[in-house]
């Protein structure tokens, strides 16, 4: 029996969120879909593991874009279509933030959030909700604009939020508010989700995140984020992709500036008219491309041109005892020393001990997490990919101990509980835990960063010059929306869509 077909429309590689995304809108359309996969299992980051009998979350804290059940966001929407059905729920606040001076928690919700900082720096109530409904109104052009593209003239007079605050970064348009210090530290806290410090994060992207998060909450699947890629895949199976686990794609097929197909680790070659790559363009463009001669100058110029984003530290630790009697009160705590996020920036290139983390016991936001009597917390910091490149093999180990011994040592004093006293069973993830499960390069877990130079809008307008060799797409973080599992899964849309666009076309020029 032959183990692949002679041809397939498409070859998505990698089955994680995004390159499983983009399967199913092709499927859902009818196309012979073929996905490779090098690990034993679907979801690549989106994944759990099983330690001491009990299934832990390998990664996610909080899904953006999904929305209530009667009010779905794009993420949420796209996985009721596809007939992915995860049982969602929702997380009950925002954050603690617990910083010099500040211990407070806030809720989603516009209104709520600002009413709770103007509790904790009275007289800001007004200040702080006309950002917020700002931050709204850019949300709202963004998710217009992307699907609806429009000249510059309409978009003045229809989204003029948008346009009048797309040159500006984050810090300028907070500062234009006057606010005090403390509601600025308060409005901070989600910036380390998308890896940039103010001054270098667009507002728009600010925008996108305070109006999602804040505005319609954040949400967890029930069996942990592998819920949403094991049923992914099963749903993509019955829709007739087939999905081909342990398959590590090395060489992607190119003649003639066209892709047509891969070659395995197996040493399999297939073909297929367009494929979909989840590996980094910079992994593709310096050593997957066959022949390498086929890979143009300036595809090397624009992944040398793009900054890689941060990368994961994670201390994950199943506890003796439950939340409530360990002290622990909140799903989602940001901790750090300052707010300053050129210096927490600054802090993230080197090998800790870190000033800022992000922390969540899961319990609080899923009852089911694990067994009665036990919880589990997450430490985790989202250091650069830099200072890690430097790590020497015997240094590893220590590097690593020391930086999560760091980590438990402040959440225990926060939580006035030492919880090495309580740990059951304990896991750390590092970048390179990341990069040997994902071969995501250099373990990056979020793509290339949103910079002011290098931004959603900047990147839709250059997409079609940065197709450098034709039938071949990126779907991943790596792709145009960057940061984080729900824009994973909305690349490997708009990856699936690529190929879609150009089938049509070329049919309609035959
Ligand atoms: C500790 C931690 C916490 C996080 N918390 C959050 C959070 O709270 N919220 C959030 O939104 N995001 C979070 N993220 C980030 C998020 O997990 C990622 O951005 C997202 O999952 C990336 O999805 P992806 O599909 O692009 O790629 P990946 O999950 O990296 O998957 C790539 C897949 O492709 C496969 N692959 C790669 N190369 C090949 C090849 N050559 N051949 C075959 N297969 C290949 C890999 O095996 C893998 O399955 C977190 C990440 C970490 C590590």
């Amino acid at each position: 029996m032959k183990f692949y077909k002679d041809h397939y429309d498409v070859i998505v590689i990698g089955g994680a969120l995004a390159g499983l995304s983009s399967a199913l809108m092709l499927a859902d359309k009818g196309k012979d879909v073929l996905v490779l996969e090098r690990h034993n299992l679907p979801g690549g980051i989106a994944s759990s593991f099983v330690r001491g009998g009990i299934e832990i979350e390998a990664a996610l804290h909080e899904m953006m874009s999904i929305g209530d059940k009667d009010n779905r966001l794009k993420v949420g929407k796209f996985f009721d279509d596809m007939g992915v059905d995860i049982e969602w729920l929702k997380v009950p606040e925002a954050y603690h933030a617990s910083l010099p001076g500040i211990e407070v928690t806030l809720h989603p919700g516009l209104e709520t959030f600002a009413k709770e900082i103007d509790a904790a720096v009275p007289g800001t109530y007004d200040k702080v909700l006309r950002l917020l409904n700002l931050c709204n109104s850019v949300f709202d052009s963004v998710n217009e604009l992307s699907i609806h593209p429009m000249s510059k003239a309409k978009m003045l007079m229809k989204h003029e939020a948008f346009v009048k605050t797309a040159g500006y970064n984050t810090q300028e348009v907070i500062d234009s508010f006057d606010l005090p210090k403390k509601a600025q530290d308060l409005l901070a806290p989600y910036w380390i989700y998308v890896g940039s410090s103010f001054a270098d994060l667009p507002f728009t992207i600010y925008s996108v995140l305070m109006a999602d998060y804040v505005g319609y909450g954040s949400y967890i699947p029930r069996k942990f984020s592998h819920e949403m890629s094991l049923k992914m895949a099963e749903r993509a199976e019955a829709m007739g992709v087939q999905i081909e686990y342990r398959q590590h794609v090395e060489k992607i097929l190119v003649k003639d500036g066209k892709a047509y197909g891969v070659r395995t680790a197996r040493g399999d070659e297939i073909h297929a008219d367009y494929v979909i790559s989840s590996s980094y363009p910079n992994k593709v463009y310096t050593s997957m491309i066959e022949p390498a001669d086929a890979v143009p100058a300036d595809a090397i110029k624009m992944v040398n041109g793009r900054r890689i984003s941060l990368t994961a530290f994670s201390v994950i630790m199943i506890l003796d005892d439950t939340a409530e009697a360990l002290g622990i009160r909140d799903y989602s705590v940001f901790r750090g020393d300052t707010m300053d996020t050129e210096a927490l920036y600054e802090d993230l290139a080197g090998l800790g001990p870190y000033r800022y983390l992000t922390c969540i016991c899961h319990n609080l936001g899923n009852d089911t997490a694990t067994p009665p009597g036990t919880c589990s917390y997450s430490i985790t910091t989202l250091p650069r990919v830099d200072g890690w490149k430097t790590v020497e093999a015997e240094d590893y180990d220590r590097i690593k101990h020391q930086v999560a011994a760091q980590m438990i040592d402040d959440m225990s004093a926060y939580l006035g509980v030492n919880l090495r006293d309580h740990i059951l069973e304990i896991v750390i993830e590092t970048p390179m835990t990341v990069n040997r499960y994902t071969n995501a390069w250099n373990g990056c877990i979020y793509g290339y960063a949103h910079t002011m130079e290098d931004h959603i809008i900047a990147r839709l307008q250059t997409a079609e010059h940065e197709s450098f060799i034709r039938h071949l797409e990126f779907s991943g973080a790596h792709a145009i929306s960057g940061d984080g599992m729900g824009p994973a899964v909305t690349n490997g849309r708009k990856a699936a869509k690529n190929v879609l666009d150009t089938m049509a076309a070329e049919e309609a020029s035959k």
